[in-house]
């Protein structure tokens, strides 16, 4: 017979009745199930910040804010610490790498001058020494002890003291605790994994501070904005270039009465990675509206300047009627504007647009219209003039992006007005645009200077002249030359 023996003949008998009625029992459970916790919209589809459910997002808010206020406690506490061990030694350590809140997301201005001194310190003393490299595999000499238990337990005790300071051990002041080996020693390599865990997250933190979307400082600024009902949802991100992330919001109610928030904002936010802002650093450091600033400012102060230049400068084209964004509210590295679009779709930039010849026509010519208000009534130059920058709505082209925009008497703005209207020239040429001045007639139009080099050599050659006569002036008698200026009336401040 069968070698494995009779096949169990007395199978599970189970009925179709059955089988149908477990599934339907099953179908039955699954649709309660539906109907009592109906399935959550994916959150990346959906408005990420809605003041919908005020609730729970500002539960969130008070958490976070919590959360950022014990790692300021914190802080405060190592820096205590730091101070008390470096007395009025000439040799000092710094405990900055176990600082919770980041220098660069830090709010507390009293800490500024503080960090960027431990930073750039080059005599920075090493990272207090805590837990040893190695020294502990398995069952070193700390444990196989044949010391006596009670004082070896107060030993292991007090070498809790080395671990990193961000390791939170207790005081067990007045408490006679023993610690045995196994215990301390687990502790032990738990500190170290958390020592080297916080490094990586404070590397993290410094590098990634507004890859796609907004680190959580900024996060909290828009929450509060939408907690505050000034904005009532934002729904997404317009676009990520360098140096700004760009959000599409609803407006909400404005808290004073004489100020209206557009039905739909955009909201620039400037990276506070300082990376990309360096090599902006010509637009703004010979700016003499910041001149006196510049030079004591932190870097992350100099990006809120840049949202702080270009709300001014939207100010100022808003007055002289250049279609352009209008502000709404600045708060930090923060800019929220009137949205150049409709239903979320922003207005497309002029590079993506078809026109008929005949509105190209018109676009050219407003825009020369408004190349010559800004300088003359703005005194502005725009310096990222590019259809880039000009979008097509409503019939007309409007001016964006202009944190870099300068006026004209900046060292480099005659410059930054050539390269503008060489963009411009270039795209209405070659968009068929027949009465389209070439770059220096363009030039000469808008500055009403009259540069006659009939090169582009000699012309820019000319234009550094002009630009250096001007600094000349300004050295020997601290004012700028009205030369170049708007038929010498001083310029506008809005400020
Ligand atoms: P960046 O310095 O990153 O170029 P921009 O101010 O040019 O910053 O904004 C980037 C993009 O975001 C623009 O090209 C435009 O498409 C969109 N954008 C910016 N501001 C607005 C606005 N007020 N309305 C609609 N879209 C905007
Ligand atoms: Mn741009």
């Amino acid at each position: 017979q069968c070698p494995w023996g009779a096949p169990n003949t007395t199978s599970i008998s189970c009925s179709l009745a059955d089988v149908m009625s477990e599934q339907l029992a099953k179908e039955l459970q699954l649709e309660e199930e539906n109907a009592a916790f109906p399935e959550v919209v994916a959150v990346a589809e959906g408005p990420f910040i809605t003041g919908e459910n005020i609730d729970t997002s500002s539960d969130l808010m008070l958490a976070q804010m919590l959360q950022m206020e014990f790692d300021r406690e914190y802080d405060a506490q190592l820096r205590r610490e730091e101070k008390k061990i470096n007395g009025d030694s000439k040799v000092s350590i710094s405990f900055e790498n176990y600082r919770k809140v980041h220098p660069y997301d830090s709010d507390s201005s009293e800490d500024e001058v503080d960090w960027q001194d431990t930073r750039h310190d080059p005599y920075r003393a090493d990272k207090p020494t805590t837990t040893p490299r190695k020294g502990f595999v398995g069952k070193g000499k700390d444990i196989t002890t044949k010391h006596d238990e009670v004082v070896c337990g107060r030993k292991n005790t007090a070498r809790m003291e080395n671990f990193a300071p961000e390791f939170q051990v207790g005081d067990g002041i007045g408490m006679d605790l023993k610690l045995s080996n196994q215990v301390f020693n687990a502790l032990k390599q738990h500190a170290y994994s958390e020592e080297r865990r916080s490094a990586r997250l404070h590397e993290k933190k410094e590098h990634s501070t507004a890859e796609k979307a907004v680190d959580p400082k900024t996060r909290l600024l828009l929450y509060k904005m939408v907690n505050a009902g000034m904005l009532e949802t934002i729904t997404g991100c317009i676009s990520t270039g360098k140096e700004s992330v760009v959000f599409h919001a609803y407006g909400g109610k404005s808290a004073t009465e004489d100020k209206v928030i557009p039905p739909e904002c955009a909201i620039k936010v400037f990276k506070t990675t300082l990376n990309e802002f360096k090599n902006r650093d010509k637009y703004i450091k010979d700016d003499y509206r910041f001149k006196d600033r510049f030079s004591k400012l932190n870097p992350r102060k100099i990006i809120r300047m840049w949202a702080e230049k270009e709300m001014h400068n939207l100010t100022r084209m808003q007055n002289a009627g250049i279609p352009c964004p209008q502000v709404v509210i600045l708060k930090k590295h923060v800019l929220v504007m009137s949205f150049i679009g409709q239903d979320q779709v922003p207005a497309p930039k002029l590079k993506d647009v078809t026109l008929s010849s005949e509105d190209m026509k018109k676009a050219y010519y407003q825009i020369l219209n408004m190349m010559q208000q800004l300088y003359k009534e703005c005194n502005l130059v725009h310096a990222d003039l590019s259809e880039y920058n000009m979008l097509w709505h409503d019939g007309k082209v409007w001016l964006i992006d202009v944190s870099q925009s300068v006026e004209p008497t900046h060292p480099h703005g005659l410059e930054f007005l050539f390269r503008d209207c060489r963009n411009v020239s270039q795209f209405f040429q070659k968009g068929g645009v027949a009465e389209a001045l070439n770059e220096r007639e363009l030039f000469n139009a808008v500055s009403g200077l009259n540069i006659t080099a009939d090169n582009e050599v000699d012309f820019q050659a000319e234009i550094e002249a002009l630009e250096k006569m001007n600094e000349d002036h300004v050295q020997n008698h601290g004012k700028k030359l009205s030369m170049f200026s708007n038929d010498g009336d001083p310029p506008i401040y809005d400020e």
